[in-house]
């Protein structure tokens, strides 16, 4: 399956019903999930990994890899309304592997793959008070667990994700800007659209 017919099958991934500002749920558009995961799939990096979703919201990036041919998918995050969700996209677009809904913390993730795993996550940012540095928090899990990550971030966090990956012994071996529409979600945002400058980067780990 190529992108576009990728892209077209992830439109069907309905979005948070009620989403809550403190837990920073914005959903990756189906253009820039679809992007993400065709990216990964001509890499090796989702074909026979275990691909593991942190922060998977109503699950655009785990349905997209379950698509593919991976061994395992794992999308996991700590809102059970938006798991709910998540499964019920799942039957919606009906990828080709099922995928394992966990309800957890993106921080402390109970996971001893035998396979390879690679991380395919749009994080908390950070930038809500009670969640700064949520997206640190999510990159030392993946630092731990993880072989190849791609990773959403907010712009300006180039710096810093080169750095940390660094110290990791890691290494960032692609990096670009994507734009992540967001349709009004919460009260304190005024336009009915406002786009956010995000980046994107590919890392590996060992
Ligand atoms: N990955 C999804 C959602 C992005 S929004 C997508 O691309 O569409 C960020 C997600 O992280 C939300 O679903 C939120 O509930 C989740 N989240 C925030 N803090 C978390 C934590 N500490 N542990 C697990 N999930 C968390």
């Amino acid at each position: 399956m190529g992108k576009r017919a990728l892209e077209r099958r992830l439109s069907a991934v309905a979005e948070f019903e009620e989403p809550r500002v403190e837990l920073e749920q914005y959903p990756t558009p189906a253009d820039l999930a679809a992007h993400l995961v065709h990216l990964a799939d001509i890499h090796g990096d989702i074909g026979g990994k275990t691909v593991l979703d942190l922060g998977t919201g109503t699950g655009v990036l785990a349905i997209g890899a379950a698509t593919r041919a991976p061994s395992r998918v794992v999308g996991l995050d700590r809102d059970s309304a938006a798991l709910r969700q998540a499964t019920e996209n799942e039957r919606r677009v009906d990828p080709a592997h099922s995928i394992d809904w966990v309800l957890g913390d993106g921080t402390d993730v109970p996971l001893c793959p035998d396979d390879p795993v690679t991380v395919l996550m749009n994080p908390p940012f950070g930038a809500q008070r009670g969640n700064e540095h949520a997206d640190r928090a999510f990159l030392e899990t993946t630092a731990a667990v993880a072989g190849v990550s791609y990773s959403i971030h907010n712009e300006g966090s180039m710096a810093f994700v080169e750095s940390f990956t660094a110290d990791e012994g890691g290494e960032v071996t692609h990096a670009f800007r994507a734009e992540l529409p967001l349709s009004r979600q919460f009260e304190f945002q005024r336009r009915e659209r406002t786009v956010l400058d995000a980046e994107v980067f590919r890392i590996e780990w060992r």
